[in-house]
């Protein structure tokens, strides 16, 4: 990581392996964040990948310098309260103040990344719920693909599916924008100009 990060790297992408969220493994990998000013993109997946959720506000407050960016079925799963954490893909009606909404309200380090069938779902299971999500996380939430872009449309892409969400559920062309762009843009240092 710090061979790549010394060549000019913006931020540590997806950590996703079988490890405690708050395991010494991922406190290592936020010191290194630290040293090079840079985000680190976590995948949330119950009994999987970046265990226990429901503690990584230690992470949070232990490096409140490093930005971190969740995505993936358990980081999605947990806009609901009352989320059940067997199932990766829930379809019901979201009640506001799961962990998700929490960490996103109350850490200002705390990211989300919509990409893939998960964020999408975040997105298309309630959808009143999501107008309200993306208005109040508006300088939180990064699009992100994590498809096949190469077709560019239909089933197969959630990446287009979920660029024509964030146009039709959020509240302003000035959201759109931070969600699409200006919000990565500034959490990986990248140059708008
Ligand atoms: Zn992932």
């Amino acid at each position: 990581m710090e061979k790549v990060l010394r060549a000019g790297a913006t931020g540590i992408g997806e950590q996703k392996f079988p490890v405690d969220c708050d395991s010494p493994a991922i406190h290592m990998v936020a010191e290194v964040a630290e040293a090079f000013g840079v985000p680190v993109l976590l995948h949330f997946q119950h009994e999987t990948y970046n265990l226990g959720i429901e503690r990584f506000h230690t992470v949070l407050e232990k490096h409140p310098r490093v930005p971190f960016i969740g995505h993936a079925q358990t980081w999605w799963g947990n806009i609901d309260r009352n989320h059940d954490q067997t199932v990766l893909y829930p379809k019901t009606k979201v009640t506001a103040g799961g962990i998700t909404d929490r960490l996103l309200a109350d850490y200002p380090n705390m990211y989300g990344d919509l990409s893939a069938g998960s964020g999408l779902n975040s997105l298309l299971r309630d959808e009143e719920h999501a107008r309200a999500f993306l208005e109040r996380h508006q300088d939180k939430l990064m699009y992100g693909s994590d498809c096949d872009d190469r077709a560019g449309e239909g089933e197969k892409c959630s990446g287009a599916q979920c660029l024509a969400a964030v146009r039709r559920l959020a509240p302003s062309k000035e959201v759109v924008a931070k969600i699409l762009h200006g919000n990565a843009a500034r959490v990986l240092k990248i140059s708008t100009a």
